[in-house]
């Protein structure tokens, strides 16, 4: 069984890849090293990332922070800096760090399609949970599936994050991510494999994602696959989301924006609003049964 299109994504790479090269679908991918793979974090005790850049692309990506500290010509999603020594930089590292928490992954989706082909954040996993560490996944992607073998009954809880229920929503934000339903699945799965779950409801997009039959519908899929906890997450104005964000809702949207402008940028109107939310998020929660489960 295969969870990537491993072949089609280097149909137009070659064997060696000294320089940038790009994937039949148009990402520039460039391998790179690093000096340091494990990096504290305040999520956990610390996260790691494999790679720059997420191919997954999704229009409301707080990583794109990252083009601050690693400019790229390109846009978002349209790059992936690889680094090939992870695992090794990774093994370095955890020989001097006392076991804890850790994130996977804080600034890009470890198992976006060119970890098919790289299997770093694989080895990462492996190497750390051997290590005696914890990791926490967080991922829009099936291919999350393919480490079931290294992950089952190891201490480790496999979270996806969902925006939206609608498919046709989910695919407009996140043009390169599995769709909702593959995400349930790998809940099921993971879950079936006896790991703890995990869902990331957010950010809860503003009459989108954020209306009561939206919120009842999360709640209720949360409750069907009978996840173990439960987050709620709001869209933040962070460096760089703003235009982005603009740019689907011109497109899709245009009656929302300035709705959107006044929730994320006016801060009467943002407090009211995440007030407000946070009580329907309960309410929801309550309904479906699941408040003893959110975060
Ligand atoms: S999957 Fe996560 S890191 Fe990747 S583009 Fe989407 S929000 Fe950003």
């Amino acid at each position: 069984m295969t969870y990537g299109n491993e072949a089609s994504l280097f149909d137009s790479l070659d064997g060696h890849r000294p320089g940038p090269q790009v994937t039949a679908d148009g990402v520039t991918v460039r391998e790179v090293s690093c000096k340091t793979l494990l990096n504290r974090c305040g999520i956990g005790d610390y996260s790691f990332n494999c790679y720059v850049g997420c191919m997954h692309g999704c229009g409301y990506c707080y990583a794109r922070y990252m083009q601050r500290f690693h400019p790229h010509a390109e846009e978002w999603g349209r790059f992936v800096d690889v680094k090939v020594n992870a695992a090794v930089v990774l093994a370095r590292q955890i020989r001097r760090l006392p076991p804890g928490d850790v994130f996977a992954c804080s600034a890009c989706d470890g198992w976006q399609p060119l970890e098919a082909h790289y299997r770093l954040t694989r080895e990462c996993c492996r190497l750390l949970l051997a290590a005696g560490f914890h990791v926490d996944i967080l991922t829009k992607s099936r291919l999350v599936l393919r480490d079931l073998d290294i992950l089952a009954g190891r201490d480790v809880r496999v979270g996806v994050t969902i925006t939206t229920p609608d498919e046709r929503w989910a695919a407009i934000w996140e043009p390169a991510a599995a769709s909702v339903a593959e995400r349930l699945d790998v809940l099921r799965q993971a879950k079936a494999s006896g790991l703890a779950t995990a869902v990331m409801f957010g950010p809860l997009l503003p009459e989108i994602s954020d209306t009561d039959a939206a919120l009842a519908r999360l709640f209720s899929l949360a409750a069907d696959v009978g996840v173990d906890k439960i987050w709620t997450d709001t869209l933040n104005p962070r460096p760089r989301v703003w235009p982005s964000v603009q740019e689907v809702l011109r497109r899709y949207r245009p009656d929302l924006l300035e709705h959107y402008r006044r929730v994320l940028f006016d801060r009467d109107c943002r407090r009211a609003y995440r007030q407000e939310l946070d009580r329907r998020v309960h309410e929801a929660a309550a309904v479906s049964g699941v408040s003893d489960r959110l975060g």
